[in-house]
C-alpha cells in the first residue's frame, strides 16, 4: 500500500484541490475501481448479515427534513426550497433513528448524508461532501454494548471481505495477513483524556477539553497497532443528543472508533440524551433553537426509550479496508469539497 500520509493541510487561503480527481470516465473504467467496489458490496453485505442476525431491522429514512443533525464537526448543512419551506439534506439520520424505536427495538440503515465540509478538507484524503454510513440505533442498550456491536459489524463484514475479495485485494496489492490480524483481537478502549495525553508525549499541541484534531487522528491512528475506540469526548465537541455522563459532568458516553494505518475515524457513536428537559437543555448550550424541532420533540415529550448507536462510514470502512490513499477512490462519484463533479 502507499500513503501519502505525510502531506499537511493546508495552512494558505483555502481553496478546493481541484485537481485530486480524475475525470470521471478514468475512474469508473479503471481496474482498482472496480476491485474496490466490489469489496465495497462485500463490506455492506457483511454489514447487513452481522446486523440482521442479531435482530435488526434495516429501515429506509429520509433525505430531507425541516431538520437535521446539527452536530457534524464544522461542516454546514445543505439546504432546499421544499414548496417554499425551508428544508436540509440530511447530515445524519440521528432524530429519525431515535424515532424509529416507537417502531422497533433494533433498526440500521444505509443512509446517503451530505455535509458541506470546509474548503481545506478536499486535501485531507478522508472527507467527502456525501457519503453513506451504516447507520445504527439500538433501544436500551449501553455505551458499551453498542461499541460491542460496532466490533462484531466490522469483523464480521472484514472476514467476508477476506473470504469473498481474495483477487480484489490482490489487485489492489492489500495486505491480507494485516488485515486478518486487525480484526483478530478486541478493539481497545482508550479515554479521550489519555489519547491527548499521548499526542502530548509525542509533541502534538493537543487541547484538552476539545475534540481530537485531525492531524491529530491521523497520528494516533499511524501508531495504532489495530482499531481502536476513542471514548468520552468533552461536552462541546459533539451534538445534543450524545448523552452526558452523570458522573462525570462534561463528559458525553461517546465514542470514535479510529482505523490504524493513518486513515483516521471510521465510526462515531453514543449513548443518547432521551429525555425532554435535557434535550432542550443540551440545544440551549449547543446554540440550538428547539422550535426548529417541533416535530422530534413532540415524539420525544411523549417518550422514546432510552438508546445507543453510532454510524459507520461506508467510505471510510472501504478506504481503509481496500488499503486505498484517499477516500474518494472508494466510490464510484465521489464530492470532494467544492470540487465541481458529477
Ligand atoms: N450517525 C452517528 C451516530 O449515530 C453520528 C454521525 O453521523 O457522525 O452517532
Ligand atoms: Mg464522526
Amino acid at each position: 500500500m502507499t500513503t501519502q500520509i505525510d502531506r499537511p493541510l493546508s495552512t494558505a487561503m483555502p481553496v478546493p484541490d481541484a485537481d485530486i480527481l480524475p475525470l470521471p470516465r478514468l475512474h469508473l473504467a479503471d481496474p482498482r475501481t472496480r476491485a474496490t467496489l466490489r469489496i465495497q458490496q462485500a463490506l455492506l453485505a457483511g454489514a447487513r448479515e452481522h446486523l440482521r442476525a442479531g435482530g435488526s431491522v434495516e429501515m429506509t429514512h429520509p433525505i430531507i427534513g425541516p431538520v437535521t443533525d446539527p452536530g457534524s464537526r464544522g461542516a454546514k448543512q445543505a439546504d432546499i426550497d421544499f414548496y417554499g419551506h425551508h428544508y436540509k439534506l440530511m447530515t445524519s439520520a440521528i432524530l429519525y433513528k431515535q424515532a424509529s424505536l416507537l417502531t422497533f427495538d433494533r433498526i440500521f440503515l444505509v443512509a446517503p448524508n451530505v455535509r458541506l465540509e470546509p474548503i481545506e478538507t478536499s486535501s485531507t484524503r478522508r472527507h467527502l461532501a456525501e457519503f453513506r454510513q451504516i447507520d445504527v440505533e439500538v433501544a436500551r442498550a449501553t455505551r458499551d454494548e453498542a461499541m460491542d456491536l460496532v466490533e462484531g459489524v466490522i469483523r464480521h463484514a472484514v472476514t467476508k471481505v477476506l473470504a469473498e475479495c481474495a483477487e480484489e485485494l490482490a489487485a489492489l496489492e492489500r495486505d491480507t495477513a494485516a488485515l486478518q490480524a486487525f480484526v483478530a483481537a478486541p478493539f481497545a478502549r482508550i479515554p479521550h483524556g489519555e489519547v491527548v495525553e499521548r499526542l502530548r508525549a509525542k509533541g502534538y499541541p493537543q487541547a484538552a477539553g476539545t475534540e481530537i484534531e485531525w492531524q491529530a487522528e491521523e497520528l494516533i491512528s499511524r501508531d495504532a497497532a489495530a482499531p481502536f475506540f476513542v471514548v468520552g469526548y468533552p461536552k462541546g465537541s459533539r451534538g445534543f443528543y450524545d448523552k452526558e455522563s452523570t458522573e462525570d459532568p462534561g463528559t458525553l458516553l461517546n465514542f470514535d472508533l479510529i482505523a490504524p494505518e493513518g486513515c483516521g475515524e471510521l465510526c462515531s457513536g453514543s449513548e443518547r440524551e432521551f429525555e425532554y428537559a435535557k434535550i432542550i437543555t443540551r440545544m440551549r448550550e449547543t446554540g440550538e433553537n428547539p422550535a426548529k424541532y417541533a416535530w422530534y420533540l413532540d415524539v420525544v415529550r411523549n417518550g422514546i426509550p432510552n438508546s445507543a448507536g453510532f454510524g459507520i462510514g461506508v467510505e471510510r470502512l472501504t478506504r481503509w479496508v481496500a488499503g486505498l490513499d484517499s477516500v474518494w477512490q472508494a466510490t464510484a462519484f465521489p464530492k470532494l469539497a467544492g470540487v465541481v463533479s458529477p
